[in-house]
């Protein structure tokens, strides 16, 4: 067993920052939802669907090309049916077809996450729910638009644009029927995969966290936290290499930061990080906290919401034991200033990163020699 201030000793014992003793290695399942909103998901979606409504102007300029149509046609007959008449009618159409596309992205989001019925933290899911999306908005919205509003629109605009008769324009229309209408679902379904790929990415990256409530480790995807149970807590649980970050200081929560983005979806890695304190200090901006500038909790993050892929302890190092591969770990039960009880862990480790700080040297005076020398020197 060797214990720490040995350990301080052995590596350079004034000012040791991280050790990365580290090399890369290489159905009952429980859905629940941290961290997560429907304001979150509503948004997700409305970004996808705007993106995916600027995506669709290419097919839909290709169908409209391809008709013999001038490209901005649908946008001047959009501008015409809320009265603008003006060559601001083309912006005008580009702003409603966006606006509307928001209307539609919000009901999508909040139809998703109140149903439930997909979670997109799947890319597949979300390329599924894109799909649906896509079929609904063509089905239940363009067709009877198109039908009852857009196309005498655009028969009068096309013989105002393009010198026909309002005849001629309809005789058009009507003989590329099945060409607009393979031609508009094509359109939707561009739309639909765009939103569903677009919000999908989004809920992955920035989105839901799945907590496993066993082993207290949560997970942005849907799908890694499947494997996570089938694979740790299944009928024959695959043995997991074991990293344990001592430290939650700058060099121990980087390194979490790292492990977790490089092993977010394999499972057989296991990340614990162990600090006394439950928060990260942003030590640069002491100085404004003593000099009143900002205050405290600007400078303090939870070491919890770093965690995103890993478990946590708020303990007392007390000692590691490099030949066992264990650490000794100690935390209060109750308050601190009046603990009830000390609980001791043992916490087995395959990879140790050791990220405890240094100590400060005062050069073998005590502060408060080093506080009288500074008052005898100034007197
Ligand atoms: C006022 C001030 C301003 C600074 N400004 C700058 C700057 O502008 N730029 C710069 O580069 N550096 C600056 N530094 C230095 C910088 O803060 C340190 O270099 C950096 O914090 C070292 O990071 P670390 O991860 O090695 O250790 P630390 O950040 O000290 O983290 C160590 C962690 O380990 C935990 N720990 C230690 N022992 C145990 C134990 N036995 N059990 C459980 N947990 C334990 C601690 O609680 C802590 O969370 C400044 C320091 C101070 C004090």
């Amino acid at each position: 067993m060797v214990c720490l201030h040995e350990i301080w000793r052995e590596f350079g014992n004034k000012h040791l920052s991280i050790l990365l003793l580290l090399s890369r290695m290489q159905n009952d399942v429980r859905l629940i939802r941290v961290d997560f909103s429907l304001r979150r998901e509503v948004f997700f979606v409305v970004v996808g669907a705007v993106v995916g409504a600027l995506i669709m102007i290419i097919p839909k300029t290709i169908l409209e090309v391809g008709m013999g149509l001038p490209y901005y046609l649908t946008w001047i007959a959009f501008g015409h049916i809320v009265g603008i008449y003006s060559p601001a009618s083309i912006i005008a159409g580009i702003t409603i077809h966006i606006l509307t596309t928001i209307s539609i992205g919000i009901i999508l989001g909040i139809f998703l996450y109140k149903s439930g019925i997909l979670n997109i933290s799947k890319l597949s899911n979300g390329l599924i729910f894109g799909l649906i999306a896509g079929s609904a908005v063509f089905i239940v919205f363009f067709i009877p638009l198109q039908q009852f509003v857009l196309v005498p629109e655009i028969v009068h605009t096309m013989s105002k644009v393009m010198f026909m008769s309002q005849q001629e324009a309809a005789r058009h229309i009507s003989s590329n029927f099945l060409y607009i209408v393979v031609g508009s679902a094509v359109t939707h379904l561009v739309f639909g995969v765009t939103l569903g790929i677009i919000s999908s990415f989004l809920s992955i990256k920035f989105g839901s966290r799945y907590r496993c409530s066993i082993h207290d480790i949560s997970f942005s995807r849907i799908d890694s936290y499947q494997k996570h149970e089938e694979l740790v807590q299944g009928k024959t649980p695959i043995q997991q290499k074991r990293i344990l970050i001592l430290g939650g200081g700058f060099g121990g929560i980087e390194v979490l930061r790292q492990l977790q983005k490089a092993f977010q979806d394999d499972v057989s890695v296991d990340i614990t990080l162990v600090s006394r304190d439950n928060f990260f200090l942003f030590t640069p901006m002491l100085p404004e906290v003593s000099s009143g500038m900002i205050e405290t909790r600007h400078i303090v993050t939870p070491v919890r919401t770093f965690c995103n892929r890993a478990k946590f302890y708020e303990a007392n190092i007390e000692s590691v034991d490099l030949e066992n591969k264990q650490v000794l770990i100690t935390h209060a039960v109750g308050k601190e200033t009046d603990p009830i009880a000390w609980r001791s862990h043992v916490l087995k480790y395959d990879y140790l990163v050791l990220a405890l700080g240094g100590e400060t040297n005062f050069f073998w005076n005590d502060s408060s020699s080093q506080v009288r020398f500074h008052d005898e020197k100034h007197r």
